[in-house]
């Protein structure tokens, strides 16, 4: 296979050559652990606190000490979900926590955990359109409830929630409760601006913007207590204990600059090849349907359904083309379940197990379109003929 058109980018990102460029020193040269006390020691601390500053900037914070490094997007949620728990949590009664139904596994598998340990938990559900009722979220906060946790933009549909008025009417109703967001399919899409916000914590990953795998980080609001979540040494302002990765943070810094430099091409350019390629497959497929409704979506994602086909097959037959996308999120590929943010949208059974995911990036072209815009319809119509589903596609002409 010579193609590769890879339309899997809310899955991980390609790291930028400038963005390996600027880690390459801190393999080479600058190896030094950063809490030790000699000059290339202080180089790589140093190049650590620049790169913080950027991270603040990428956020929106004017302070960068609200910044914390962590390993990545996973470890940023745990952190800031059993942080909250351990911290605020009443051991004997136990507390309440609210999440929603489309959350991602680093949060619904955790909340999950501390249901089992007694905590009283609650989903807020959202519409057809994947879109959350800000009423029914906000009726749900009572006086014990601890945290509510809420995405920025949705991994599989790309909605976009209202989390900085959330926040700000979540605290009208309770001023104690901590509010986590995550934000790792924001960051790098669409502009973040916590600076004065009800936000307490907000989390972001560096391989979804072009940096490498294993490395994140962690806003928590100036004055906001939380039980860290790893314990050692002195690192991170004893927030986050472990060597710091120096060329993977100095990678998602610079990662950070170029996103933010670039967020206009996404809104603009990266926006309208995916509604390009949206527009074609539904333009040439009866039987497909688009399951990313939300009136506010990132620029990069689309979801669509195809009816009567079944996803797996779609996706094996698309690889054999060199077309990379994804059912479900990263992490829960591998499972036949269907995807449970599809279903918390009601999304009908006839095309629950035949959506996929298209994710585009800055990095994606107009040729790469133009393939997949070709593609996808004749590996849909193959599949057609070999469904035992005959009747019902013929009547979408297939
Ligand atoms: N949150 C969301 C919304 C995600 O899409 C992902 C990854 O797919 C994560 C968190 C986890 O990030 P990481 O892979 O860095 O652990």
């Amino acid at each position: 296979m010579e193609k590769l058109v890879y339309l899997d980018n809310n899955a991980t990102t390609k790291i930028d050559e400038r963005v390996l460029d600027s880690m390459l020193p801190y393999f080479k040269e600058e190896y030094a652990n950063p809490s030790s006390m000699y000059d290339s020691a202080h180089c790589c601390a140093n190049a650590i606190e620049e790169a913080r500053k950027d991270i603040a900037d990428f956020l929106g914070v004017k302070n960068e000490k609200s910044i914390i490094f962590t390993s990545c997007g996973t470890e940023s949620a745990n952190t800031a979900i059993k942080g909250v728990v351990n911290q605020y949590g009443n051991k004997e009664t136990k507390n309440h926590i609210i999440t929603t139904q489309v959350k991602h596994h680093c949060v619904l598998s955790v909340y999950k955990n501390f249901k089992k340990k007694g905590y009283r938990a609650t989903y807020a559900s959202v519409n057809e359109n994947g879109e959350l009722n800000i009423e029914n979220l906000l009726s749900k906060i009572t006086s014990d409830t601890i945290l509510l946790s809420v995405m920025h933009a949705n991994n599989e549909t790309g909605a976009i929630y209202p989390v900085y008025e959330i926040a700000h009417e979540a605290k009208k109703i309770n001023k104690n409760l901590k509010i986590f967001v995550d934000g790792v399919q924001a960051a790098g899409k669409i502009p973040i601006e916590l600076e004065g916000s009800d936000i307490d914590f907000y989390s972001i990953s560096g391989h979804k913007f072009h940096a490498p795998k294993g490395v994140g980080a962690l806003y928590v609001k100036k004055g906001t207590l939380f039980e860290p979540f790893m314990l050692g040494g002195h690192q991170e302002n004893c927030l986050r204990a472990g060597t710091q990765n120096t060329p993977y943070i100095v990678g998602m810094a610079t990662a950070a600059k170029l996103a933010k430099k670039s967020l206009t091409y996404e809104l603009s350019e990266v926006k309208r090849m995916r509604d390009k390629l949206e527009d074609g497959i539904l333009h040439s497929l009866k039987n497909a349907q688009l399951n990313s409704k939300s009136k506010n979506r990132v620029p990069n994602t689309t979801n669509i359904g195809f009816k009567y086909i079944e996803g797996e097959l779609i996706l094996l037959y698309l690889n054999e083309l060199g077309i990379c996308a994804s059912s479900g999120s990263a992490c829960t590929s591998g499972s036949l379940d269907p995807s449970h943010v599809l279903r918390a949208q009601k999304v009908p059974f006839e095309s629950l197990h035949g959506s996929i995911r298209f994710s585009l990036s800055r990095f994606t072209t107009e040729d790469e379109i133009d393939y997949a815009i070709q593609k996808i319809p004749e590996v849909i119509k193959k599949l057609a003929k070999i469904s035992p589903f005959q009747k019902e596609l013929n009547e979408f002409g297939l």
